[in-house]
């Protein structure tokens, strides 16, 4: 039998999806879903995960799945083809993630840099929530329980996935062949690896605030892009200006493409010119931001669109989750079915276990 493709991927509901969601992996999804190369599509809200580090705001947890649920459709994920599920409503996951704690020591999540970052950010060093603490482990429950082959993600969840696969092989070690190893699949486009915030800081983050999100009216967004980090020394349009760590210039390597030139900004014939001007000096950051400008509208602009016709009927929108859910439901446990079956916890459905049994207590062991 050929292996299934199947995806799963997520986003926490900790706000609004931003510029660095649709770059990091947003965009990659809707066209894996429109390709038609995939069996099944998976893509989880994961509240769950966001409770790990905000368990005194389940209010803003609740708030923001519905955001994101526009978000996404806004996008183009479209709930005939992926199916939208959110996390704590698939118990199975939790059991799963109970048994792989086993496969997992404190020194490996320890070593894991992604939570070291992150444990840094939110200042939990002395007082790490053990939820937040094994996150990564939970993660792994995700993706295992819909067998998923492919994970279009940011660079940052790079470590969730070696930890996934680490885990995958230790159970189909122990317990026969039973987990799937899924692959991470990156954006090709470098920029896009880790949008850096509006700050300029490595990576645009809800926690962090220095996000431009996908639904942003057409004015915040370009308060924002003209208010956005440059080069600290480009003081005078005529002097030599940086690209490097220049977040205006890496959103242009993120989302500009030629063609754009001809629309906006006729004068360059593509970005390499564009830099070089700006290197040599003579090209101020006001031209570049409205260039920016003009290259995130066109893009931003029809998602806004979509969103306000989405917002327009939302009661369908939490029936679309609760279908999501019930399908995912079913996925998982499938999966969970097979992990009890290899662990030997399956006592009820084992028919030779019971008779074997039986025969050892008559015979008077
Ligand atoms: P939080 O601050 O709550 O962790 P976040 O902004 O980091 O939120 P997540 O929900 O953790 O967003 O990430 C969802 C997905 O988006 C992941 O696949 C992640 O790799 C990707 N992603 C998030 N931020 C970026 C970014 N700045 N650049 C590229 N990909 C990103
Ligand atoms: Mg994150």
């Amino acid at each position: 039998m050929k292996k299934e493709k199947i995806i799963l991927t997520g986003d926490r509901p900790t706000g609004k999806l931003h510029i660095g969601h649709f770059v990091g992996s947003l965009k990659r999804r809707v066209e894996l879903q429109n390709s038609g190369e995939f069996d099944k599509i998976f893509i989880m809200i994961a509240d769950a995960q966001a409770l790990t580090d905000n368990v005194d705001n389940p209010e803003k947890v609740r708030q923001n799945i519905i955001e994101v649920a526009l978000d996404y459709l806004a996008c183009g994920i479209d709930p005939t083809k992926s199916t939208i599920f959110i996390q704590s409503q698939i118990a199975e996951l939790c059991e799963l993630s109970f048994y792989y704690m086993n496969l997992v020591t404190v020194s490996r999540l320890q070593r894991n840099p992604t939570v070291k970052t992150e444990i840094q950010m939110r200042n939990f060093e002395s007082s790490i929530p053990v939820g937040f603490f094994t996150y990564p482990i939970s993660q792994a429950a995700d993706i295992t329980a819909f067998k998923a082959t492919t994970v279009p993600v940011g660079e940052d969840q790079k470590p969730m996935l070696e930890q996934t696969n680490e885990i995958v092989r230790r159970f189909n070690h122990i317990y026969g062949d039973t987990l799937v190893e899924p692959e991470i699949l990156l954006p090709d486009n470098a920029a896009c690896l880790r949008l850096p915030g509006t700050d300029g800081k490595a990576k645009m983050s809800k926690s962090l605030g220095n996000c431009i999100y996908l639904s942003e009216s057409a004015d915040e967004l370009q308060k924002k892009i003209k208010s956005m980090y440059t080069d600290p020394d480009h003081l005078r349009v005529q002097d030599p200006g940086k690209i490097e760590g220049n977040t205006v210039f890496t959103y242009l390597d993120a989302f500009c493409h030629n063609e754009h030139f001809e629309r906006y900004l006729n004068e360059y014939p593509n970005l390499d010119e564009l830099k070089a001007h700006y290197q040599r000096g003579g090209l101020g950051d006001m031209k570049v931001k409205k260039f920016l400008g003009a290259i995130m509208e066109e893009q931003l602009g029809p998602i806004r669109e979509r969103r306000k016709e989405f917002e327009k009927d939302i009661p369908a929108i939490y029936e679309m989750l609760k279908k999501g859910c019930d399908t995912a439901r079913e996925a998982a446990a499938d999966t969970l079915a097979d992990v009890r079956r290899a662990m030997k916890i399956n006592y009820f459905e084992d028919a030779d276990l019971i008779a074997e049994q039986a025969k050892r207590f008559q015979m008077g062991e």
